[in-house]
């Protein structure tokens, strides 16, 4: 499933690929694919256009032209690619000088649209802030679960709260800061928010650039450890399978206090 760090390596793909180009058709072959938009829409928004800049928002992607944004998020199975359209390609781009871009998901749970402003669209949503936004900080983070009551991980999760993280990360961030994840928010105090907000930008920065690379992670990450009765590798207990909030949660028993 495309969390943060994939959807924001798809805008860099994105960005080194499809700006500045006049775009000469667009194509839907699925239109459930279609968020809140027709394909004379979306149509009407590129056709003649081209991308100038691209922007991200937890898991939405944004990418503007002349008129208006086109808007997609990968769902379970989105992918990019440019050169030619695989199989289960829903939007085909295909540009003046006959380069295509086609936004493939095969299981049809990701999105197209148009957007006018993603500003807006953010606040439509209700989504909170983006975690590496350089103008969210340790301190608005802090506040911001300050205000909050109940299982961290649940608010982690919560998109309104933070636009973004998914189970995987979410686990990781409170792997690697020793938190329980079912731990409530009240009981965290603010040095440890704080802790939480840095170690949450190093992972997420960390996991982008691996990935980019096709890096691993390192081996004393929980994303490398997510077995029942694996070895933590940070204080030898065991990793530990429940569930919290509906999602599979791993976490080590020993460290992770509650
Ligand atoms: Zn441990």
């Amino acid at each position: 499933v495309p969390e943060l760090p994939e959807v924001e390596i798809y805008r860099r793909y994105f960005a080194r690929h499809a700006l500045g180009q006049p775009v000469a058709s667009v194509q839907v072959t699925d239109r459930r694919i279609l968020h809140r938009a027709t394909v004379p829409a979306l149509r009407k928004a590129l056709v003649g256009s081209s991308f100038h800049h691209t922007r991200r928002h937890g898991k939405h992607f944004f990418a503007q032209a002349d008129t208006g944004w086109l808007y997609l998020h990968f769902g379970m199975t989105g992918d990019l690619h440019y050169g030619a359209a695989p199989k289960f390609s829903r939007l085909i781009i295909t540009f003046e000088n006959d380069a295509v871009l086609a936004f493939e998901d095969m299981r049809l749970f990701g999105r197209v649209g148009v957007v006018r402003d993603p500003d807006q669209f953010i606040r439509e949503h209700r989504l909170g802030p983006d975690p590496l936004d350089p103008t969210f900080g340790a301190g608005g983070f802090a506040e911001l679960l300050g205000r909050r009551r109940g299982a961290v991980k649940s608010l982690l999760m919560n998109q309104r709260n933070i636009a973004g993280l998914g189970n995987l990360w979410v686990d990781e961030i409170l792997y690697q800061t020793g938190v329980h994840p079912r731990r409530s928010v009240e009981k965290i105090g603010r040095t440890k928010r704080q802790e939480m907000f840095r170690v949450m930008g190093r992972i997420l920065n960390s996991a982008i650039e691996r990935q980019e690379r096709a890096a691993s992670y390192p081996k004393n990450w929980l994303i490398e450890n997510r077995d029942e009765g694996a070895e933590c590798r940070r204080c030898g207990g065991r990793i530990t399978r429940t569930v919290v909030f509906g999602r599979t949660t791993y976490y080590c028993a020993a460290h992770q206090r509650g």
